[in-house]
């Protein structure tokens, strides 16, 4: 109460600024938006380059505030990350994704892995191996149809427990990617203690292969060769053109997600998109 105490005087001392009030706003709304369902769930297909079959999935969450409309993840994420609802709000995801499996498994869909992001924060507080084993089996859904994302970046800052986490995570069942490949500086050691199963090339990157940038180039094709020699998957994240998917195609990458085929799209649509099951 005191944080908050103090927040709020920052904030209406700045009453006047615009930023800082809609950030005060989601910041007072935000455990109740959860109560009042305001959190939806989009998914971003990921598909192979040759011919676009669907392979997969990130879930990328929204919020839609009655007073501020689609609030974006970049915006309200960092916001919950202070505030500490992030962990809540994960817990959610964690839920939610196990339950939309479970359902879309009655239904006799064929399933595809669905991946979530989980702030480093989730892994510090106890019992996150303990939490996603009680969905699967709450909601009966084979491990390997959910796959975690933590952020190349944040691996850096953690320590000998992230690890074990992660150990545990892959001793279930769980798939583990590492997101924002290429811009966290993680060690080579890093991949080799965790043994990740996918590995996402930053966008950043993939942007460059236009501007033909060898260097950026260089590193997408080093990633590749890595993972394929790490026996990892490797996604390319933002893949906007034909010419970005041309060289992926050509260095033998994975999986593509990116804008060139589809945006995140609400549960409705990407349950369209499973049934007819290649996209393009
Ligand atoms: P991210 O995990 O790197 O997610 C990819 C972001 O790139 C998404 O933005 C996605 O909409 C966007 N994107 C996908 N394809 C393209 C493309 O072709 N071009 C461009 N320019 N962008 C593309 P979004 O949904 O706004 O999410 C932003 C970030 O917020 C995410 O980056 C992730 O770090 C965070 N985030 C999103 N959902 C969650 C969540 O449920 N939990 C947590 N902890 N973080 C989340
Ligand atoms: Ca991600
Ligand atoms: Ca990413
Ligand atoms: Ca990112």
């Amino acid at each position: 109460a005191k944080r908050q105490g103090k927040n709020n005087y920052q904030l209406f001392s700045h009453s006047r600024d615009i930023p800082s009030y809609k950030k005060y706003v989601l910041d007072r709304d935000m455990r109740q938006a959860l109560l009042n369902e305001e959190f939806t769930l989009y998914f971003q297909p990921q598909v192979e380059p040759s011919k676009g079959f669907i392979v997969g999935a990130e879930v990328l969450i929204r919020w839609q505030h009655p007073q501020w409309g689609d609030v974006s993840p970049a915006e309200f994420i960092p916001l919950a990350e202070e505030n500490h609802m992030v962990n809540q709000i994960t817990d959610w995801e964690i839920e939610r994704v196990c339950a939309i499996l479970h359902e879309w498994k009655q239904k006799g869909y064929r399933l595809y892995p669905v991946s979530i992001n989980i702030s480093p924060m989730r892994f510090m507080k106890k019992g996150l191996v303990e939490f996603v084993q009680t969905q699967l089996e709450k909601y009966d859904v084979k491990p390997h149809y959910l796959q975690l994302e933590i952020t190349e970046s944040s691996l850096l800052k953690t320590d000998q427990t992230v690890l074990t986490i992660l150990k545990e995570l892959k001793s279930l069942g769980v798939k583990v990617a590492v997101d924002d490949f290429g811009t966290g500086y993680s060690s080579l050691d890093y991949l080799r203690k965790i043994k990740p199963d996918t590995m996402k090339i930053d966008k950043t990157f993939i942007s460059n292969i236009k501007s033909d940038s060898e260097i950026d180039k260089g590193v997408i094709a080093s990633i590749l060769f890595l993972g394929k020699r790490l026996d990892m998957k490797v996604v390319a994240e933002g893949v906007e053109e034909k010419d970005q998917l041309e060289f992926l195609k050509h260095n033998e990458c994975d999986m593509i997600q990116g804008f060139l085929f589809s945006e995140p799209v609400a549960k409705e649509k990407y349950e369209k998109m499973m049934q007819v099951g290649y996209l393009k």
